[in-house]
């Protein structure tokens, strides 16, 4: 069943466009890659999903029509958006940047119990639970950055390019913990990444932005065996 319906969307910057009359569907419990080089509309797609900038056209989440529904609201329907950059809070320890990050979760009980969980599937934050974010390493604080995104309870989970800055291993840990949690939790994940080689070992499928249009989608095996794709995108290191 399509989960997010993506139909005829364009986004403005006050007069500047960048997208096109963009249109995709996402399947509850997929894993999504959304590629293309710098500047094609990548985080622009993001935003208009979570509600961040306004669009045109429709866009479709479980059955709701988005076009009016504020950014808290759509959070709490459990769109969450984990900007670029990671936008940790620094002057707070790993443990405050989780409870911070359960903005919708009521009762205490839950919110200890969903920190036990996500202190699991990350036994690095963990072990820093008392130490400030500001002093954890790059991969350390965009696993906070996730660890918090899902503190919100997420049924779709958007991150955008995870693995700017980090070395490919930890690119490989990162997107390892998002496959888990889409197999084990039915997450839906959309990704922006610009590893893409590594990108589409993990996803199902993806699409491609180029100039702020989509210009090529299928599954991630399709993907890797596209020459255009292959020409344009893989192999290429940022
Ligand atoms: P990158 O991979 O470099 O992050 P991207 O694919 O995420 O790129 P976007 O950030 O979505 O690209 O930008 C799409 C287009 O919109 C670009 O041409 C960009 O210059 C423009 N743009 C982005 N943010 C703004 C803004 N705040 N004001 C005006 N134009 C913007």
């Amino acid at each position: 069943m399509t989960f997010l319906q993506i139909q005829g969307l364009s986004a403005f910057y006050g007069r500047t466009q960048a997208l096109f009359n963009c249109s995709f569907d996402i399947s509850e419990g997929e894993f999504v890659a959304l590629l293309g080089s710098n500047g094609a509309g990548k985080t622009t797609m993001l935003r208009a999903i979570s509600g961040l900038l306004p669009f045109k056209g429709s866009i479709t989440y479980d059955g709701k029509h988005l076009e009016k529904v504020a950014a808290q609201k759509r959070l709490e329907l459990g769109i969450v958006h984990i900007p670029q950059g990671r936008g940790t809070f620094t002057e707070f320890t790993v443990d405050e940047n989780l409870s911070l990050g359960a903005t919708i979760v009521a009762s205490r009980s839950q919110i200890k119990a969903d920190k036990e969980q996500w202190y699991e599937a990350f036994p690095r934050l963990k072990e820093r639970r008392d130490q400030l974010a500001g002093n954890l390493s790059g991969g350390e604080q965009q696993m906070l950055a996730v660890a918090r995104g899902l503190m919100s309870r997420p049924r779709l989970l958007m991150c955008d390019e995870p693995s700017l800055g980090l070395a490919p291993s930890i690119t490989q840990e990162i997107l390892k913990t998002f496959k888990a949690l889409n197999r084990d939790h039915g997450m839906t994940l959309l990704v922006v990444e610009q590893n893409v080689d590594i990108t589409l070992q993990y996803a199902d499928k993806a699409f491609v932005l180029e100039a702020g249009q989509i210009v090529a989608s299928g599954s991630a095996e399709e993907m890797v065996n596209n020459e255009d794709i292959k020409k344009s995108y893989l192999g290429a290191v940022r």
